[in-house]
């Protein structure tokens, strides 16, 4: 949260973030600020915070107007966090011209130096680890919708589950978290039951089973229509007595018996052996399937 407040305040000190600086890489600036504080841990990568410093600043290592030798880039490779004292001694060295210089002090920050600016150059090239990576790119994510202007929360894993558990006190289902991100909560949260439509297969148009050498041991029926009712129709069944007595809606899966079986939207099998008789259509096989779905509707302040 720390982190949120600093980043917030960075960006209203540049409120005119607009289109064309977007373009120009003014925004990936940030982004690439962000990226150096993930690879460098908010720490100065020269000193590690010896110098007490606490202005981070992004540091080229091999400078853009250096004194003599070659001249430094804007790239990443190029770059690293330098707290502000680190920055302005360094100056315009090269890096091994600075390292010359500060092996030849005695003071105790110069010798923290020495030791921490080859390691500092050996991770120039390295690229970011995955958890360092997610959050540079969160943090740019968040940039961009702020620069949006519309109203924008962010809150912690911990702060979800937090709400989730105590505030709302909901079920543990996973989509419930999307009601519980941030401190603003929905007053109720609705669940309502809604149709959903996937596409489904067609069936098996393979007319004959065939043994592990390919040759045809079995035919299948040609026939697809059994008793007015074909694999895949969505059907209902009032059955009068038995296992399955009570009244049942599904896909069927047909048999020349006359006697089927039925499944429910997620394909899992709720009735077996069930008599045509008892079987209603109610929508014929199109390749569709239909299934009845918890979605989770949220209203904010009632
Ligand atoms: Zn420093």
């Amino acid at each position: 949260m720390e982190e949120l407040a600093r980043f917030d305040t960075h960006l209203m000190d540049n409120p005119d973030i607009s289109g064309v600086e977007y373009q120009q890489g003014t925004l990936a600036g940030y982004e690439t600020r962000e990226y150096l504080l993930q690879k460098f841990g908010h720490l100065c990568a020269y000193c590690h915070g010896a110098s007490g410093d606490l202005v981070l600043n992004v540091e080229h290592v091999v400078p853009k107007n250096p004194s003599q030798g070659p001249k430094g880039t804007d790239r990443v490779s190029n770059l690293v966090i330098a707290c502000k004292t680190c920055n302005e001694a360094k100056g315009n060295l090269q890096p091994e011209e600075w390292l010359e210089k500060l092996r030849t002090s005695k003071k105790k920050l110069d010798q923290i130096r020495v030791t921490n600016l080859p390691k500092a150059l050996a991770q120039l090239k390295e690229p970011l680890k995955d958890a360092a990576m997610m959050n540079a790119t969160r943090w740019a994510l968040h940039r961009r919708l702020k620069a949006l202007g519309l109203p924008l929360e962010t809150g912690s894993g911990g702060l979800t589950k937090y709400n989730h558990t105590q505030v709302m006190k909901l079920p543990k289902t996973h989509y419930y978290d999307a009601v519980c991100v941030g401190k603003s909560l929905p007053e109720t949260v609705a669940v309502s039951f809604i149709e959903v439509y996937t596409a489904t297969g067609r069936g098996n148009r393979q007319m004959a089973g065939v043994g592990k050498y390919g040759f045809p041991i079995r035919h299948r029926e040609r026939k697809k229509v059994h008793h007015g009712f074909q694999t895949g129709d969505l059907v209902a069944a009032d059955i009068p007595k038995g296992k399955y007595k009570g009244r049942w809606q599904g896909t069927v899966a047909v048999r020349a018996t006359g006697y089927f079986d039925l499944k429910n939207g997620a394909g899992k099998r709720i009735c077996q052996g069930i008599a045509a008789r008892f079987c209603r259509l109610l929508q014929r096989a199109n390749g569709w399937q239909y299934e009845k779905r918890e979605v989770c509707r949220a209203f904010l302040h009632g």
